[in-house]
C-alpha cells in the first residue's frame, strides 16, 4: 500500500512538472500565466511571518513563514522565491514534510500534498538580502514591484491580497515599524521580540518593515495620531516635522472627504530614510520617505509645494493603490495618476501665492513632453508579460503624462462625474483589485462622450501629436499629425490667438479630427497656438512666427500664455528648427526681465539644455552674463538655481574662479550643505591640482555620519588620476557596490562628467552592458537613473557611436530597456541620429 502510494506520488509529481515545460508557469520572475492561474485557485490567503534580525549586517536573516489559503480543487502549488535552493531549510504542507523542489524562481509543492479547503504551508528559510537595504544600524524592506519574493517565499502578485501577521526578533536598542501597530513586546537580554497586529488585506508589494536605530516623533491633534521615525541629526531640519505632520493630517482629511471612505488602515506612521531610492513609497500605514523631505535652507516656493505634493501623493495612495490596487503592474499608472492628480488638488489651496496652472505646466506637461519627444517613449498603459519587467514601466509617462491625460478626461466628463465614478469604483473594489478598463466602464456610464477614441490615443498608444495651424483663404486649418503614422487622433481642447491687421482674436479649438477647419473672416498675420497651455504636443511654428516669438515671447503679459509660448519654442528648438545661439539669446533676455519664479525656473532649465548641447557661441560671455544674474536677479530662487546650474555647466575660467570663491568662502547663505558638497565635486573636477585640498576641506565640513559615508563613496569619482577613476568605474560594475543606488548614480554621473567626456566615452559600452543586470539587482528607477547618469554628460559623436554599436550588437535587446537607453541618449540622437 505504502509503495503503491509512493509510485503514485512520483507519477503525479512528474506529470505536474512536465506540464510546465510548454507554458510560462515556471519562467523566471512571475509570468502573467502563473499569476492568472494562482488568482483563480488561491483564496483567503494569509501569511504569518517571523524574521530573526541580527545586529551585524553581514549575518543572515533567518525566517519562517506559515501561509494559509483555500483551494477549490487539488493543485500543484507554486511559490515565488528568488533565491538559492540551499536557502530553503524545510517545507511542510498540511503537516507533512515536502521535498524541496526549485525551478527557476519557484518552489514547487506537489499536488498530492494539497487539500480541498484550508491548506497550511510552513517554510523555514534564510531570507534574501536583495531588497532588505541593510546598513550598519538599520535596514528597511522595499518590495515594489515584485521583490517580496527575494526576501521570503510568497505569491508575489498584486491581485493575491493577503493578511500579514509579522513577528520580528531584533537587537534591543533597535526600533521597528511595520504596516500595523506592535501588540506584544518581549525583551530578553540583548534581544527583543515584537509582534505586530494582523494587517488588512495587502498586496505583497505593500508589505514592509523598517528596523534599526531611529528617533521617533509623535503628533496628536485629537483626530489624527501620527508617528514619524527618522535618522536626521540637524535640529533645524527635524523642526520641519511639525509642518510635515500637519500636511499628512490635512491630506488624510481631504481624501476622506473626497472619497467618502474613512482612512482604510489601522494607523499612519512614516519613516524618513537617508538616501532612500524614491521620493516616497506608500506602504499601507508605514510610508517611507527619502530624507530630502527635510528641505534645505532657503527652500524655493516650488520646493515647498513639491514636498507637499509628495506627502499628498503618498497619502492619496492609501485609497488609490493600497485600498484598491491594480490587478497587474501594466496598470500601475492608474494608482500613480490619481496620486498625482489628487496631490495637485490637495496642495493647491495651501499655496495661494503660486500660479498653479504654471506649476502644472512646468511640473507635469513639460516632463511628459521630455519623454514623449524621444524614441524611447511608451504608451501610458504598457503590456507586461512578466512582473520581473514591471520596474521598467515607471517613468515620466506614468507620473506626468498620465495626469495630463486625466485633466483632459475630466474636461470631457466633468469633475462631478469623476467624483461619483471614483467613489463607486473604490466601494466596488475595496481591499481588492481593479483594472483601468473596470474604471473606464464605470466612467462611461456617467457620460455620453465617446471615451474609446480618447482612451486609444491617450492611454493605449505612445507618442504625441504634431499640430500645425495655418490660414487658407477664409479658413483656419488645424492639422494633427501622428509622428508614427498610425493615423491616431488625440482629442483635446486648447485656445489659439490670431493676430490680424486691425484685430486680434482668441478662438477655442476642440480637436476631434486630423483636419479641422474654422471659418475666419480676416487676414491673419500671426498665429500663437496653445496660449492657455491646455494643448499637448509639438505645435509647429512657421519661420515668421518663430522669429517673432523668439524676440517677443517674454513681453506676453499673461503668465500662463508666456510660459506656454516658451514651451512651444522649446519644443521647436528640440525639433531642430531653432539654432542654439538664437534660443540662448532669447532665453537670457527673458530671464533678465522675468518676474515669476516658476517661469524663471523653466527658462533656467532650458538654458541648461542649451549649455549641455555645447553649441552656443561666445560661451564665456554667455556664462558670465548668467553668473551676474545669479548675483543680482531680483528673484531669490532664481539666483540659487542659476548657481546650481552654473556649478554643473561652467567652462569659462572666470566663472569657475567665481564659483570657487563661493565654495571656499561659504558666505552665500542661499546655498545649503548639500549645495556646497556638490560644488566641491564640481570644483575638484575643474581644478584637478587642488583636488586633495578641496575634498579634505569639504569632508571636514560634514557632520552627519550618513552624509559623510555618502561623501566618501561619491568623492572618489572626482579624482584627477584616471586610473583611480577607472577602478571606481570597475567597482560599480559589481552589484554589491551599487547597493546605495543614489550614491552609485551620483558617482557614475561624475565619472562621465561633461568636462571628462573624451576620457569617459570608454565607460559607455560596459555600463550599458550591465543594464540588464542593473534591472535585475536594482530598484525600479535605477535603470533610468543609471542610463541618465551615464549619458547626460556626453555630446561627442563617439558617444553616439558607442550607443549605436551597443544596440547593433544586441539586436534582440529587451524593448523596455532599450526605451530607457533611447530616452537617455535623446540629445545624442538629436544631433547625430538623422
Ligand atoms: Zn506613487
Amino acid at each position: 500500500m505504502k509503495w503503491t502510494k509512493i509510485i503514485f506520488t512520483i507519477v503525479i509529481f512528474f506529470i505536474g512538472l512536465e506540464c510546465f515545460a510548454d507554458n510560462h508557469l515556471c519562467d523566471n520572475g512571475v509570468s502573467w500565466e502563473l499569476a492568472g492561474q494562482r488568482k483563480r485557485e488561491i483564496k483567503e490567503l494569509s501569511y504569518c511571518l517571523y524574521f530573526n534580525i541580527p545586529e551585524q549586517k553581514e549575518k543572515s536573516v533567518e525566517g519562517k513563514i506559515i501561509s494559509t489559503f483555500n483551494l477549490d480543487s487539488l493543485q500543484t502549488i507554486i511559490f515565488d522565491f528568488h533565491s538559492r535552493k540551499e536557502h530553503i531549510h524545510r517545507i511542510k504542507m498540511n503537516g507533512k514534510n515536502v521535498k524541496i523542489v526549485m525551478k527557476n524562481d519557484h518552489l514547487i509543492l506537489p499536488v498530492v500534498r494539497s487539500r480541498i479547503g484550508r491548506n497550511i504551508v510552513e517554510i523555514s528559510f534564510t531570507a534574501g538580502n536583495q531588497s532588505l537595504n541593510r546598513n550598519d544600524d538599520y535596514l528597511y524592506t522595499l518590495f515594489v514591484p515584485d521583490r517580496a519574493r527575494t526576501f521570503f517565499p510568497c505569491f508575489d502578485q498584486p491581485d493575491l491580497k493577503a493578511v500579514f501577521s509579522l513577528q520580528l526578533e531584533l537587537p534591543v536598542s533597535w526600533q521597528a515599524v511595520s504596516n500595523t501597530n506592535v501588540i506584544e513586546k518581549k525583551e530578553k537580554r540583548e534581544r527583543k521580540q515584537l509582534r505586530f497586529e494582523s494587517t488588512r488585506p495587502l498586496s505583497t508589494y505593500l508589505f514592509s518593515f523598517v528596523a534599526g536605530k531611529m528617533k521617533k516623533a509623535e503628533y496628536n491633534d485629537g483626530k489624527h495620531f501620527l508617528r514619524a521615525y527618522y535618522r536626521e541629526t540637524d535640529s533645524a531640519k527635524v523642526a520641519q516635522l511639525d509642518t510635515i505632520f500637519k500636511q499628512v493630517a490635512y491630506s488624510i482629511d481631504w481624501m476622506e472627504k473626497y472619497t467618502g471612505i474613512p482612512y482604510p488602515f489601522q494607523k499612519y506612521d512614516f519613516v524618513i530614510l537617508p538616501s532612500f531610492q524614491f521620493g516616497g513609497m506608500e506602504h499601507a500605514g508605514a510610508t517611507l520617505y527619502n530624507d530630502r523631505i527635510f528641505l534645505n535652507r532657503n527652500p524655493t516656493p516650488d520646493e515647498e509645494l513639491n514636498r507637499t505634493e509628495l506627502i499628498a501623493h503618498e497619502t492619496a495612495h492609501m485609497w488609490f493603490g493600497d485600498l484598491v490596487t491594480m490587478n497587474w503592474f501594466n496598470d500601475v499608472w492608474t494608482k500613480e495618476v490619481f496620486a498625482n492628480y489628487f496631490a495637485a488638488l490637495i496642495a493647491e489651496p495651501l499655496f495661494p501665492q503660486i500660479n498653479h496652472s504654471l506649476y502644472w505646466l512646468s511640473n507635469y506637461t513639460s516632463k511628459a513632453l521630455a519623454q514623449d519627444r524621444t524614441l524611447g517613449t511608451t504608451p501610458i498603459q504598457q503590456p507586461l508579460d512578466n512582473l520581473c519587467n514591471a520596474g521598467l514601466i515607471y517613468g515620466n509617462i506614468i507620473y506626468d503624462k498620465a495626469p495630463v491625460m486625466m485633466k483632459k478626461l475630466v474636461e470631457i466628463i466633468g469633475t462631478d462625474s469623476l467624483r461619483v465614478g471614483l467613489r463607486q469604483y473604490l466601494r466596488k473594489y475595496l481591499y481588492s483589485n481593479a483594472t483601468w478598463d473596470n474604471l473606464i466602464q464605470i466612467l462611461r456610464s456617467k457620460t455620453s462622450a465617446d471615451l474609446s477614441t480618447f482612451d486609444e490615443a491617450w492611454v493605449k498608444q505612445k507618442g504625441m501629436p504634431i499640430i500645425r495651424i495655418e490660414q487658407k483663404e477664409n479658413s483656419l486649418l488645424i492639422k494633427q499629425h501622428d509622428f508614427y503614422n498610425r493615423g491616431l487622433i488625440w482629442p483635446q481642447q486648447f485656445s489659439v490667438k490670431l493676430f490680424g491687421e486691425k484685430r486680434d482674436t482668441i478662438i477655442q479649438v476642440n480637436i476631434v479630427d486630423s483636419l479641422m477647419k474654422i471659418p475666419v473672416n480676416f487676414e491673419i498675420h500671426r498665429i500663437l497656438p496653445n496660449i492657455n497651455g491646455k494643448g499637448y504636443g509639438l505645435f509647429v511654428l512657421n519661420e515668421k512666427d518663430r522669429t517673432y516669438e523668439l524676440n517677443h515671447w517674454c513681453e506676453i503679459v499673461n503668465e500662463t500664455s508666456r510660459l506656454s509660448v516658451l514651451m512651444t519654442l522649446f519644443e521647436n528648438y528640440q525639433a531642430g528648427s531653432i539654432l542654439d545661439n538664437e534660443f540662448g539669446k532669447s532665453l537670457l533676455k527673458g530671464l533678465i526681465s522675468e518676474k515669476n519664479p516658476l517661469i524663471a525656473k523653466m527658462i533656467i532649465n532650458d538654458i541648461n539644455v542649451v549649455l549641455d548641447n555645447k553649441k552656443i557661441l561666445n560661451r564665456n560671455d554667455f556664462e558670465y552674463a548668467l553668473f551676474l544674474q545669479s548675483q543680482n536677479h531680483p528673484i531669490r530662487s532664481c539666483r540659487i538655481q542659476l548657481l546650481r546650474m552654473l556649478m554643473l555647466n561652467a567652462v569659462s575660467p572666470e566663472v569657475i574662479n567665481k564659483l570657487y570663491s563661493v565654495w571656499k568662502d561659504r558666505d552665500n547663505d542661499l546655498l545649503s550643505e548639500q549645495d556646497y558638497t556638490n560644488l566641491s565635486y564640481q570644483m575638484a573636477i575643474r581644478k584637478p591640482e587642488q583636488y586633495k585640498s578641496i575634498i579634505s576641506i569639504q569632508r571636514n565640513r560634514i557632520t552627519n555620519p550618513d552624509r559623510l559615508r555618502q561623501f566618501d563613496f561619491v568623492s572618489r569619482a572626482v579624482n584627477p588620476d584616471s586610473l583611480c577613476r577607472d577602478k571606481v568605474f570597475q567597482s560599480l560594475l559589481i552589484a554589491e557596490n551599487r547597493h546605495m543606488e543614489p550614491w552609485a548614480s551620483s558617482t557614475l554621473a561624475l565619472l562621465n562628467h561633461t568636462c571628462r567626456e573624451t576620457y569617459s566615452v570608454k565607460y559607455i559600452y560596459p555600463a550599458l552592458n550591465i543594464l540588464e543586470e542593473i534591472q535585475k539587482t536594482g530598484d525600479i528607477f535605477f535603470p533610468t537613473n543609471w542610463t541618465f547618469a551615464l549619458l547626460s554628460g556626453h555630446r561627442m559623436k563617439q558617444a553616439y557611436q558607442e550607443v549605436v554599436r551597443f544596440l547593433k550588437d544586441h539586436p534582440n535587446y529587451p524593448e523596455k530597456l532599450k526605451n530607457k537607453i533611447m530616452e537617455a541618449s535623446y540629445p545624442l540622437f538629436r544631433i547625430y541620429g538623422k
